[in-house]
């Protein structure tokens, strides 16, 4: 028996026989070919054979798998597609006089290397999804077939990284967690094994490539901990704690429909962020009361064109029927940050997260955004949908969008176009300043929806995407928490509703905490939401209000942790 630590991606437990898979052999030779034209001829079939298998496995992905997987090949596509670099490869090939492999490789691994010797986790991770790309072509220029990845028994898949490629073409349902000895928490292998919900332990070293099929492993990734041939007496403890766990999660997903009812009696709701109509169906199943949080960026990018009313309202409609009677809050534009857009053009700044985003770039381009709120009111009609406005700084811009609301509808009106004439309006508070204004913010709007993620990184000046100063970035600091609870005190006194949709909605550790201060909507990713109804029940306000009390006077989020992890309901 041994062990080996790694980082714990995506939690849960396996135990299982090993199926270890190794990368195929590509090697290949370097050479000057004779004739320079015909291969760049040869790359460029390759490249447009590469594109047809990426367009093929990304159709897949879109249908049987889940967002995610399909944007991964929509990224792959682009990179496939990027004139700068086909521009080196054809250099390296008329001018140097190199292979058509030697050229697509070395300029693959020149590009990788770059965004690996940047900061953020992020770029690095982009580099592996490159590398992908490149052996895609590779392997096409050699002749050879796509790799198998045939799993023929319930099986934890190890392997030194996945590429995006290999994952998407596995068989999920005999796949009992993944394993490898690269990667970090935000490589596609952490994003897929999540949206999968199965564990992962990832970032595990060199050790784990001694790992041999068929070896049998107990994969703990609620500690990041993968134990290789255990003893009898440990494969009978962690067996008892898997059944365990799976009681205890079949058990809330059979409970997830009904209500979230404290022990005392109060009821709050339980909904769901959502970003695609797969997200939809999905929280419908898992026993959303509605939805907290619609992004609609989905339509926005990975495109050449900004989509028109018609195709928004169709889009926004087919994701409202699926809710059907249930409230849908969606959320108007939220682009700039980190979120592109090939079609407008953003500039360069020199502090994105502080600049032209979100409802400030929607202002400016009144057009643009009536377009998207005539495309909501419409697809709204004979549905119970709140409309929300990201990133508010100042009561102004909530009038200002208001505004445009009802140019919006007046405009529908004139056309004859049925359209819903009753739809709530809110804001998100997720930054600083519209917290400490929620008393006059709230005069103006029907709902607050609590953006911790962004809520956090701007009050404590940590950017969100900056591995460096994520130590600082957490939103249980008592400096978020003691806005927060402004939020919900003010909205209160005002009598709207206060939700929130951030991750820490989510968060088990943090609803005790939250269900205290007063909080009536709890939004969070499809997959949380059993789990948080459970642990609702399982509390009551009384306790809770007495924990929000303690956490607000505690110096910092490390106390308020252990606060919090002393006092988690028993389920
Ligand atoms: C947030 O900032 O908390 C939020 C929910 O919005 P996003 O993560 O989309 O910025
Ligand atoms: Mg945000």
């Amino acid at each position: 028996m041994r062990t080996i630590q790694g980082i714990g991606a995506s939690p849960g437990l396996a135990i299982g026989p090993a199926r270890v898979f190794t990368p195929e052999d590509l090697t290949f030779s370097v050479y000057a070919p004779a004739d320079r034209e015909a291969e760049w001829q040869r790359m460029t079939v390759a490249l447009q054979s590469a594109r047809v298998q990426l367009q093929e496995i990304g159709a897949r992905a879109a249908v049987q798998l889940h967002p995610e997987e399909a944007a991964i090949f929509d990224a792959h596509l682009q990179m496939l597609e990027d004139p700068e670099w086909h521009s080196a490869i054809r250099q390296s090939i008329l001018e140097e006089g190199k292979n058509a492999e030697s050229a697509l490789m070395e300029s693959a691994e020149r590009y990788a290397a770059q965004l690996e010797a940047l900061e953020e986790e992020y770029f690095r991770a982009r580099a592996a999804d490159i590398r992908d790309v490149a052996r895609r072509c590779l392997r096409i220029l050699l002749g050879k077939p796509q790799p198998d990845v045939t799993l023929n028994q319930p099986s934890i898949l190890v392997a030194r990284d996945l590429t995006p490629s290999d994952t998407v073409l596995l068989d999920k349902t005999r796949l009992l967690g993944f394993c490898t000895a690269e990667g970090g928490a935000t490589s596609h292998t952490a994003i897929l094994a999540k949206a999968l919900g199965i564990p992962a332990v990832v970032g595990a070293g060199q050790a784990v490539l001694t790992i041999a099929t068929n070896e049998r492993l107990i994969l703990n990734a609620h500690r990041g901990t993968v134990i290789v041939e255990p003893d009898a007496e440990t494969l009978q403890e962690f067996e008892r704690a898997r059944m365990a766990e799976q009681n205890r999660a079949e058990q809330e997903r059979a409970h997830a429909a009904e209500p979230a009812i404290t022990r005392d009696g109060r009821q709050v709701e339980v909904v769901a962020n959502v970003g695609s109509l797969e997200d939809a169906h999905r929280a419908v199943a898992l026993g959303a009361e509605g939805v907290g949080l619609l992004r609609t960026e989905f339509l926005y990018l990975d495109r050449q064109t900004a989509p028109d009313e018609e195709e928004q309202y169709h889009a926004y409609k087919a994701i409202f029927d699926v809710m059907g009677a249930r409230p849908v809050v969606i959320r108007t534009l939220d682009v700039g940050g980190d979120k592109e857009l090939p079609y407008i053009d953003l500039g360069h700044e020199e502090n994105p997260f502080l600049g032209w985003r979100a409802i400030r770039m929607c202002l400016d381009n009144p057009d643009f955004f009536k377009t998207q709120l005539r495309a909501i009111l419409r697809a709204a009609f004979g549905h119970d949908i709140r409309i929300m406005f990201p990133m508010i700084a100042t009561v102004q811009e909530v009038l200002q969008a208001r505004a445009l609301l009802t140019e919006a509808r007046a405009d529908l009106e004139r056309a004859g176009i049925p359209f819903a004439e009753r739809v709530q309006v809110g804001i998100m508070v997720e930054i600083p300043s519209a917290a400490v204004m929620a008393d006059a913010l709230a005069k103006v709007v029907d709902f607050f929806s609590i953006g911790t993620n962004d809520l956090t990184q701007y009050t404590l000046a940590v950017e969100r995407t900056n591995k460096r100063v994520a130590h600082l970035s957490n939103a249980l600091d008592p400096a978020v928490l003691r806005l927060i609870a402004r939020v919900i005190e003010e909205g209160h006194k005002a009598g709207i509703w206060v939700g929130m949709c951030g991750e820490m909605a989510g968060d088990s550790r943090a609803i005790p905490l939250l269900l205290g201060l007063g909080l009536d909507e709890f939004s969070m990713a499809p997959a949380l939401i059993p789990h948080a109804k459970a642990l609702i029940r399982a509390c009551d306000v009384t306790t809770c209000r007495t924990i929000a009390e303690t956490a607000l006077n505690l110096p910092g989020y490390t106390d308020v942790e252990a606060l919090l992890t002393s006092s988690v309901p028993a389920l």
